[in-house]
């Protein structure tokens, strides 16, 4: 295991297998949902954010599928601009 930590690591259980992360960043907006990122160092010394999203749907069909179906637009372009001044790693990122 790297014994080493990087400052914003947030050590203790949340890294190991070579891995370190950060505390988690709340980004909470009343009534519409939440946001939670961690900044992640993989074994490979690459690094990542992990956004965790909560949305509220709505409680009724088809208002709820379409909230999902804007999601996958939406969510692509912060994507494209989240990425947009890194480096971006061949093959992507992986998942899980
Ligand atoms: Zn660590």
């Amino acid at each position: 295991m790297n014994r080493w930590h990087p400052d914003w690591c947030a050590g203790g259980h949340r890294c190991g297998l070579g891995e370190h992360r950060a505390d988690p960043l709340a980004v909470d907006v009343p009534g519409l949902g939440r946001a939670l990122l961690i900044r992640v160092r993989a074994a490979d010394g690459r690094e990542h954010a992990e956004v965790t999203l909560t949305v509220a749907l709505a409680a009724a069909e088809p208002y709820a599928r379409r909230q999902l179906l804007d999601l996958t637009t939406d969510l692509t372009r912060v994507l494209e601009r989240a990425t947009r001044a890194s480096a971006r790693p061949k093959g992507g990122i992986r998942n899980g």
